[in-house]
């Protein structure tokens, strides 16, 4: 079938909840992909901060045919070796004594949000459930995960929302302490917000929300869906601040792009989940985890956290240069491979002219070009990209 008759067929059957752009990719290697077309795109999106490793990473590829050939399923009634595996490993590089598995990260936010509520009622006897969560946050699409981000435009049409949720600005400290009552029980938040723009934490932050828990009694949540397996230039987002949290999420990486969500969780936190109080048929299953596993492995082993810091400090030097040069650029920032770039105008069209240049970038708050290549891109590909992008930053100037 050729792509036009495809794209059609998909507007027909699939549910409109994306608006797509009109390229259907087929093949991917490394930094690389290629539609359907045989055009070329080099990749700054990476699936959404899916594929740190790029694509098809050739040890992942592996792991999930030689599991694939042995058993996908069974049930978490037994015990399941790549699961144990990937567990071990989550646990021995973070902070972390315990995993649970799930399937995203919808799913991991809230497995914990409910633990935050189970382990705050068991320890206090009271009903403390109440999250602290950010303006500008993206924690999922369910419903308790939508409440918890903090962004009206995604609550439209879904009220009542879930109780329990209080919003306050990111990067104060003064609003958070103002916003704790005897109901609190945790904070959440992203340690550098994602689809908020590419916010970074000021120095201190997180530091001082890990003293302000530690002194009331709450937990500290990380969602390190977007940010965490190596994209920051570290393994996860919180090994720059100093800190640990009690609770993190991961999804989007952690298995070199199969689904997989995780819960990591300090033991004696853990210890509120007993058999039954959460479950999930799918979590941790053998491909995901089996992906898990060689993801992790060639993260940590291929040097990829050192190209992320390398190519990401080179990055944003490049942004830098683009801001001096262009008025219509506002902002740049980033840690790692997470960078953005604040425009003071819409950013969609910007968008649409690199992908017709065969560079996938993405656009976020509307005025907020996000780039999160995999780990191992290049200068050279940075280099191309920044060539591109002036050469559309011109065109509009
Ligand atoms: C993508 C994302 C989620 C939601 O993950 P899904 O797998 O789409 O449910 C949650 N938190 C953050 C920070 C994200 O970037």
């Amino acid at each position: 079938m050729g792509s036009q008759t495809l794209m059609m067929l998909s507007e027909k059957y699939i549910a409109h909840t994306y608006n797509r752009f009109p390229i259907l990719p087929i093949r991917g290697k490394g930094t690389r992909i290629w539609d359907i077309e045989g055009k070329e795109y080099i990749d700054f999106f990476a699936g959404l901060a899916v594929c740190n490793l790029g694509h098809c990473h050739p040890k992942v590829v592996q792991a999930i045919r030689t599991q694939a050939e042995k058993l996908i399923h069974v049930s978490n009634l037994y015990y399941i070796e790549p699961q144990i595996e990937l567990a071990s490993l989550l646990c021995k590089h973070s902070f972390a004594d315990k995993v649970f598995f799930c399937n995203s990260g919808a799913e991991a936010n809230e497995g914990a949000l409910k633990l935050a509520r189970k382990y705050a009622k068991g320890k206090t006897g009271e009903d403390r459930y109440e999250i602290i969560t950010m303006e500008r946050s993206f924690h999922g699409r369910t419903l308790a995960t939508l409440t918890a981000t903090g962004q009206t435009k995604y609550h439209k049409g879904y009220t009542p929302l879930m109780p329990g949720f209080k919003y306050v600005p990111f990067n104060d400290l003064k609003a958070v302490r103002e916003a704790i009552d005897s109901k609190t029980c945790a904070i959440l938040l992203e340690p550098i917000q994602g689809e908020g723009g590419v916010n970074i934490p000021s120095e201190g932050y997180l530091k001082g929300l890990r003293e302000i828990c530690d002194e009331k009694g709450i937990l500290l949540i990380l969602d390190e869906v977007q940010v965490g397996m190596g994209r920051t230039g570290k393994l996860f987002a919180y090994e720059h601040e100093n800190i640990e949290p009690d609770l993190l999420t991961l999804a989007k990486s952690l298995a070199g792009g199969v689904p997989i969500g995780a819960l990591l969780m300090k033991e004696e936190i853990a210890k509120s989940f007993e058999p039954g109080d959460h479950a999930s048929t799918f979590g941790g299953n053998f491909l995901a985890t089996a992906a898990g596993v060689a993801a992790l492995n060639a993260i940590l082993d291929e040097g990829m956290l050192e190209n992320c810091q390398k190519v990401g400090e080179y990055f944003l030097e490049r942004l830098q240069e683009i801001k001096k040069k262009y008025a219509l650029v506002n902002d740049v920032r980033g840690r790692g491979l997470i960078v953005g770039l604040e425009l003071k105008m819409d950013g969609a069209e910007i968008v649409k002219e690199m992908m017709k240049k065969g560079f996938l970038i993405n656009c976020t708050m509307n005025t907020v070009l996000r780039f999160l290549p995999p780990l191992i891109v290049t200068k050279d590909e940075v280099d191309r990209m920044i060539k591109a992008l002036e050469e559309v930053f011109a065109g509009i100037t």
